[in-house]
Formats: structure tokens, C-alpha cells, sequence
């Protein structure tokens, strides 16, 4: 896979396909307003870098779940305004089929924001001669082509494949760092190889699971998750999410682990309440515990110190997914002390998965103790399953 710096761009024009899929909400004018506007700053080195070697830039984007058709609330002006802030130069916005005609009248280092590219049907098709055709649209507007949006890269789409194969092409300073980092940790992790998993969906991260039974040391549970695996032991959950289908494949997870000497912890004690709510009354139980009626929305303190020993003294931790529902205040202190002990351990440290790297924020841990904070959630989720990324394979086919 090349790098930026292996490209001559002076004077000519690079396609960048970033990830600029940032959240929105309604505004005070009938407009719409980011509220968070961290991709579009992760892609900022990448653009300056381009900008300032003297490349003219069109950069593609999809916004919103867009389903092949021009909708206003996807439009995504907001985001050209924000970009112009952060460049501190004026970031023009135009349709696909207007883009040949604006992109010939920029000058090198200017740019050109390609309106969301979901708004056409053929970007996601699973018919290729229809994403080769607008792939192909695309291509015409560059020499150059560099993917930058990580957390599109596990999709096969018309400007994250198909374009790659018209174009020299190269990884952007993000997609370069998030394939440097977990190319490592899948290849060859430092020891001990400690891997957090929570959130609330099990059968969404089963494949991680069990890709990942066979490289790591430890395996943490906590969060939703954890339900499942304390069901599969017997023990009564209560209210707590369960996904009673899944409870054989967590027994051979569990058997696996134990065969091949991973150590695989569960919480040990949970905080419990009567009702999914913040201002719910709660209790502290151990986890074979847990009254019908009631429903664990945290791991306990004793786990957390369980969880912060086992996290201290790693080589390598890898996290995805809180460990309980941290949005609520009463709720977030295991989320807490899982991020507190990754932001102290000198493990190389990664956080893969949205609310995972919101909690960070959120709960106020300082981010630049962190190795790698992944700008891609289910495209991280994937480098974890040991599946293949077709967006960055075909940056290896090396066009
Ligand atoms: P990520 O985006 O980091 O991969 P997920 O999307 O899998 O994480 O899960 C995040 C959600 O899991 C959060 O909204 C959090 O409130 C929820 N969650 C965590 N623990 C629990 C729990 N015990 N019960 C219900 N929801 C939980
Ligand atoms: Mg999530």
C-alpha cells in the first residue's frame, strides 16, 4: 500500500474519499448543525498535507443512510462549511454531475466537496457494471486517487473499490495509521494481548470472538455482553439484555478459551436497577445474583479493579464497547475505570467502536493517553474478525 509520500502531486488533481459521516441535528434556522465534528478533523492532515504540495482536491463523502436519491437533510452543506472553518479557506460544494465544470475551474489548492455521493444509487449497487460507471465518473474528475475514510473501507463501493482500480492510488495519513496499527496487533501484539469486549449487541461481535480466542491472553468481558455469558454459567439475569440464542455459541467460546488457556473474565459483581433509567434505585450484587425484575447496567467495583489489574500490566489492550450504559451518569463509573486504566497502562492501547471512543470523550479521560483511538467502528470491528477489507486490499493491488 503507498503512502502520500510516495506521490508526486503538484499540479494535479486528487480524488480523496474521506469519511465525513459525522452526527447532525436540527439547527435554529431549519438548517441542519454537526454536532461533532471529529472525522472531519481526522481528516485534516491529510488535506493540509495535499494542500500545501500544491494538489487541487476533490473529496468524495456519503452522509447519512441516503438511499440513492437527493434529500435535503443529507445535503451536505453543513459539512462544506465546517471544512472551509477548519481549512481557513472557502470549501466549494457541487452536485456529481455539475463537479466536471467546477472541478476544471479550480486552481491548485482549492477545493472541491463532491455532494453525498449516497444520493447516487449506484455508489452502494451490488450490480458492479453500475458502481464501475459512476466509479468511473469519478476517476474523470483526478489524476489521483487517496482513501482517506477509514470507516469505509470494509465496504466494496463505488468510491471506495471501484475508483481505486482507475487511479494511481494511495492510503491517506488516517487510513495508513489504522491499517499500520491493527495490521500489528492482528500480526504480532505485544504480550500480554489483552482484549476488552462490551456494548450491547453479543451476536454482533461473535465473530470477534471467535477470531480473536486464538491470538489473545485475555479476554475481559463487561457490558451488555456480559449477560449472555452469565446466563450460559446458569445464573439468573434478571431484566438484563440477553440474547438466549446465543447461548450455546458462548459455552464453546468459554470451553475454547479454557482449552486453550486464554484467560476469559466476567464481571464478578454488577451494578443492578430497577428500571433502565438514571434516576432508577440501584444496588451493588455479585453477579449470581441478580433479582428477577432487576437489570445490570454496570459492572461493580470489584470487577473494575479486577479489569484495571488484568489491563495494567498488558502489552497490547484493545477495547470495544463500554462497559455499562455510561450515558447515564449512575451507570458509567465501570466505562470510567476501564479508559482511566488504559489511559495509565504503557500498553500500546486502541479503541475500536463509536461509543467506546464517545465515552472517552464524554467521560472526560484524556485521549492523548491512548495509542490509537479508531476513527472506523465496524470497519475496526472487521479488522478484528481476521476478515479481508476490500478497501484496503485493493489499495495493495497497487494501481
Ligand atoms: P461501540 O460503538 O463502542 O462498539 P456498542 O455500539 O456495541 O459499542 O454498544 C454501545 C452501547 O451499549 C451504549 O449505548 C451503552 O449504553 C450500551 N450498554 C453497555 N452496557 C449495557 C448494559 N449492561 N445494558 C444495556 N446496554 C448497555
Ligand atoms: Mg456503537
Amino acid at each position: 500500500m503507498k503512502s502520500l509520500d510516495d506521490l508526486e502531486v503538484a499540479g494535479r488533481t486528487v480524488l480523496v474519499r474521506a469519511d465525513f459521516n459525522v452526527p447532525l441535528a436540527d439547527g435554529p434556522d431549519g438548517g441542519r448543525v454537526i454536532t461533532d465534528d471529529g472525522r472531519i478533523r481526522a481528516a485534516l492532515p491529510t488535506l493540509t498535507y495535499l494542500i500545501d504540495a500544491g494538489a487541487k482536491l476533490v473529496i468524495v463523502c456519503h452522509l447519512g443512510r441516503a438511499k440513492g436519491e437527493f434529500v435535503p437533510e443529507l445535503s451536505l452543506l453543513p459539512v462544506a462549511d465546517r471544512l472551509g472553518e477548519l481549512l481557513g479557506a472557502p470549501v466549494r460544494l457541487t452536485s456529481l454531475a455539475d463537479a466536471p465544470a467546477v472541478v476544471a475551474a479550480e486552481q491548485p489548492g482549492d477545493v472541491v466537496l463532491v455532494e453525498n455521493i449516497r444520493f447516487d444509487a449506484r455508489e452502494t449497487s451490488k450490480v458492479a457494471e453500475e458502481r464501475q460507471a459512476l466509479a468511473a465518473e469519478l476517476a474523470a474528475l483526478a489524476d489521483i486517487y487517496v482513501s482517506d475514510g477509514f470507516g469505509v473501507v470494509h465496504r466494496n463501493q463505488a468510491s471506495v473499490t471501484d475508483v481505486a482500480r482507475l487511479l494511481p492510488n494511495a492510503a491517506g495519513r488516517l487510513v495508513h495509521k489504522e491499517a499500520t496499527v491493527f495490521g500489528g496487533i492482528m500480526s504480532d501484539p505485544a504480550r500480554p494481548f489483552v482484549v476488552v469486549l462490551g456494548g450491547s449487541k453479543v451476536s454482533d461481535k461473535l465473530g470477534v470472538i471467535g477470531n480473536l480466542i486464538t491470538r489473545v491472553d485475555r479476554l475481559l468481558i463487561g457490558g451488555g455482553m456480559a449477560y449472555t455469558f452469565l446466563a450460559a454459567m446458569g445464573y439468573g439475569v434478571g431484566n438484563s439484555l440477553l440474547e438466549a440464542d446465543q447461548l450455546d455459541t458462548v459455552r464453546g467460546f468459554m470451553e475454547q478459551a479454557k482449552e486453550r488457556g486464554v484467560e476469559l473474565l466476567l464481571p464478578v459483581d454488577i451494578v443492578i436497577a430497577d428500571a433502565f433509567a438514571a434516576d432508577a434505585a440501584t444496588e451493588v450484587v455479585d453477579a449470581d445474583k441478580i433479582p428477577d425484575g432487576w437489570m445490570g447496567l454496570d459492572i461493580g467495583p470489584r470487577t473494575r479493579e479486577l479489569f484495571a489489574s488484568r489491563i495494567e500490566d498488558a502489552g497490547t489492550v484493545v477495547w470495544n464497547g463500554p462497559m455499562g450504559v455510561f450515558e447515564m451518569e449512575p451507570f458509567a463509573g465501570g466505562t470510567l475505570a476501564v479508559a482511566q486504566a488504559m489511559a495509565d497502562s504503557s500498553a500500546l492501547t486502541v479503541i475500536g467502536g463509536g461509543d467506546s471512543a464517545a465515552a472517552v470523550r464524554i467521560l472526560d479521560v484524556d485521549e492523548g493517553k491512548f495509542t490509537h483511538i479508531s476513527t472506523g467502528g465496524g470497519a475496526s470491528l472487521e479488522f478484528l474478525e481476521g476478515k479481508t477489507l476490500p478497501g484496503l486490499a485493493v489499495l495493495e493491488e497497487g494501481a
